[in-house]
C-alpha cells in the first residue's frame, strides 16, 4: 500500500548501482511462471512472424527504384507508428494506474522508479522487456503481414510494403525500451551520436525533456518523431481529457504522489488539487 512517509532521496541522476534511498520500494515482484512463459512465447512468436513477413517480402523484392521507394516508405511509416505506440504505452503507465493493481504492478513500479531515479533503468535487461513488448508489436504486425500473405487481390507493391512495414513495426516496438536506454547514455559512441543527430534513434536531448517537471511530454521512445508532430499539437493532453471525462480520474495522480514522497518536482497547481483529492479519500 502507498505510504506518505517522506524519503531523503539521492540526486535524481544517481548511477544505476549507486546508493539510492527508497529504491527498494520499486523492487519488482518475482516473475511468476505464467509471466515467464508469456514472455518466451511473445518473443518467439514475434521473431517467427517477422521472419515470415520478411521472407514473404523477398518474393516481391527487386532492386528497382520503385521497390526501393516502397521499402523506404514502409520503413518510415512503420518507424513513425512504432514511435507513436511506444509513446502511448509510456503515457498510459505514467498517467494512469497505480502499483496496487496486480496485472500492471511490475510496469507501474518500473515507470515510477524511472521518474525518481532515471538511470536505474539500466538495471533492467532486454530479456525482461523483449517478450512483453513483442505482444504489442504483434498486434500491429500480424494484420499487416497476414494481409500481405493472404491479400491475393492487392497489387504486389502493396503486399511487399505491408510485409516490410509489419516486420519493421514489430521489431522496433519490441526494442523500444532498449532504444529508450540509449536515450539515457550521456556520452554515446560516434555511431549512436550520428544516428541521434539524424533523429533516427532517441537522443538524450529529446528524451531528457521528458525527465523534467511533471514528466508530461516527449513520451515516445523509438526516435521522438511522434512527439515532434502529434505530441506537439496536443495528442496526449487530448487523450487525458477524454479519459478524465470518462472516468473522473486525475492524470498522473499516482506518479505525483511518488514524486512528492521523494521530494521531486510537483507542479504547484496540481499540488493543491492533489491534497484536496487526498482529503476526500
Ligand atoms: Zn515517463
Ligand atoms: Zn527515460
Amino acid at each position: 500500500m502507498y505510504s506518505d512517509v517522506p524519503i531523503g532521496a539521492a540526486p535524481k541522476f544517481v548511477g544505476p548501482n549507486e546508493s539510492a534511498p527508497g529504491a527498494e520500494l520499486f523492487d519488482p515482484p518475482p516473475f511468476r511462471p505464467g509471466e515467464i512463459v508469456s514472455h518466451i512465447v511473445g518473443g518467439l512468436l514475434n521473431a517467427a512472424v517477422c521472419a515470415i513477413g520478411l521472407i514473404h517480402a523477398l518474393r516481391y523484392a527487386d532492386l528497382s527504384w520503385t521497390h526501393t521507394a516502397w521499402a523506404l516508405c514502409a520503413l518510415v511509416t512503420a518507424t513513425y507508428l512504432a514511435d507513436l505506440a511506444s509513446g502511448i504505452l509510456h503515457w498510459m503507465f505514467d498517467t494512469w494506474f497505480d502499483e496496487t493493481r496486480g496485472a500492471v504492478r511490475r510496469m507501474v513500479l518500473l515507470v515510477r522508479e524511472h521518474h525518481i531515479y532515471p538511470q536505474r533503468i539500466f538495471r533492467y535487461g532486454l530479456k525482461q522487456e523483449f517478450g512483453l513488448m513483442s505482444w504489442f508489436g504483434l498486434l500491429g504486425a500480424s494484420p499487416a503481414i497476414a494481409a500481405s500473405i493472404l491479400g491475393a487481390g492487392l497489387p504486389s507493391d502493396v503486399r511487399f510494403a505491408l510485409a516490410i512495414a509489419g516486420a519493421s513495426y514489430s521489431i522496433e516496438l519490441a526494442f523500444s525500451l532498449e532504444l529508450h536506454k540509449i536515450g539515457h547514455i550521456f556520452k554515446p559512441g560516434r555511431t549512436i551520436k550520428a544516428l541521434q543527430f539524424a533523429h533516427l534513434i532517441l537522443s538524450p536531448e529529446h528524451h531528457m525533456k521528458h525527465h523534467s517537471r511533471e514528466h508530461d511530454n516527449n513520451y515516445c521512445l523509438v526516435n521522438g518523431w511522434a512527439d515532434a508532430t502529434l505530441g506537439r499539437i496536443g495528442l496526449f493532453r487530448t487523450l487525458e481529457q477524454i479519459v478524465s471525462t470518462a472516468t473522473q480520474a486525475r492524470p498522473r495522480e499516482n506518479d505525483r504522489r511518488w514524486r512528492l514522497r521523494f521530494g521531486r518536482w510537483v507542479e504547484p497547481d496540481s499540488l493543491s488539487g492533489h491534497h484536496q483529492l487526498r482529503r476526500e479519500r
